[in-house]
């Protein structure tokens, strides 16, 4: 099985699972969805951007995900970009969360450190973790129909000049 394919279908499959009530609305409440949802800590890290290059970080024992502290305190005012990064960091830690708990759980960390490193060189796999992650927050935060939707509205009126990236991210992203 293509690799990307199961993982739309986990994220598809966890969304129906989660986002019900008022985690329905867009754009996600990742923090809810975190916190109220699925019962895991948000702990503020600080400097984690700095130290990890990442706003977000599962913990090693898949209990919690630290959060830059300044990106998570400043969370409600900052420009968008910002939030939309922080929230595709937290929706990327789930997609460990829910795709590499057990995978994790066998390699048994000493450390976050290790833990870390180990995220972002995990080797010999076909399918890298860190693209999985990405593949399932690309598909959490936006649901394949409003996507779908959104592609047709582009792609219509500009028939005969398809931008052919727009073409090539929406096949690369499962879209017809
Ligand atoms: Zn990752």
């Amino acid at each position: 099985m293509n690799g990307k394919e199961e993982v739309w279908d986990k994220a598809e499959a966890f969304r129906r699972e989660h986002l019900v009530g008022g985690l329905q609305h867009l754009p996600v409440d990742v923090f809810s969805l975190t916190e109220l949802r699925l019962g895991l800590d948000v702990i503020p890290f600080d400097d984690l951007f700095a130290k990890y290059d990442s706003d977000a970080a599962i913990t090693q024992d898949f209990t919690g995900i630290y959060v830059d502290t300044e990106a998570y305190v400043f969370w409600e005012k900052g420009p968008v970009w910002k939030q939309n990064r922080l929230r595709f960091s937290v929706a990327h830690e789930l997609g460990h969360y829910v795709l590499h708990r057990e995978v994790a759980a066998r390699a048994r960390f000493e450390s976050f450190d290790d833990f870390a490193r180990w995220t972002h060189s995990h080797g010999g796999q076909k399918y890298n973790l860190e693209q999985a992650a990405n593949e399932f927050a690309g598909r959490l935060l936006v649901p394949v129909e409003r996507l779908q939707q959104l592609y047709d509205e582009v792609r219509r009126p500009i028939r005969r000049a398809t931008p052919a990236l727009a073409l090539l991210r929406g096949r690369s992203v499962g879209l017809r």
